[in-house]
């Protein structure tokens, strides 16, 4: 499937929209989801074009899954989470509504149920 330069998050790379910061590295970028499931939801996203996993290279998804560990670790510290939920969907009957590469970071508090 082909790569869309004009989907949400690569507005978001581009500086075209605003989004809420959490972290970059050389090849990665963090930000918050903009209708959070959970207190510290945010989405972890290669700066690379990438439309989902099914079309990412190996080095994308090893710079994502490291920077998804490290932010993991981070929510976990910031919002007294005791666990996390890791969520990604590929193509729109996986549940894919963007198509830019995206992982979702749900930090987890016992007994609070993810909002829909
Ligand atoms: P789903 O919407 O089913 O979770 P995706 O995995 O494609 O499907 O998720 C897209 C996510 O992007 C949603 O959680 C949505 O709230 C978020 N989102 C959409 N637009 C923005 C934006 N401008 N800034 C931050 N997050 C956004």
């Amino acid at each position: 499937m082909s790569y869309d330069n004009d989907n949400i998050f690569a507005k978001i790379l581009r500086g075209e929209i605003p989004s809420e910061k959490l972290y970059e590295d050389e090849d990665t970028y963090v930000f918050m989801d903009i209708m959070p499931r959970a207190d510290g939801h945010c989405l972890v996203i290669p700066k690379t074009p990438c439309r989902n996993m099914l079309d990412a290279s190996p080095e994308q998804l090893t710079a994502c899954l490291k920077t998804v560990q490290k932010l993991s670790h981070a929510c976990m510290q910031a919002f007294g989470a005791e666990g996390i939920t890791l969520q990604q969907f590929n193509e729109a009957v996986g549940g894919q509504e963007v198509f830019h590469l995206h992982f979702h970071i749900l930090p987890r508090h016992d007994g609070v149920k993810l909002r829909p």
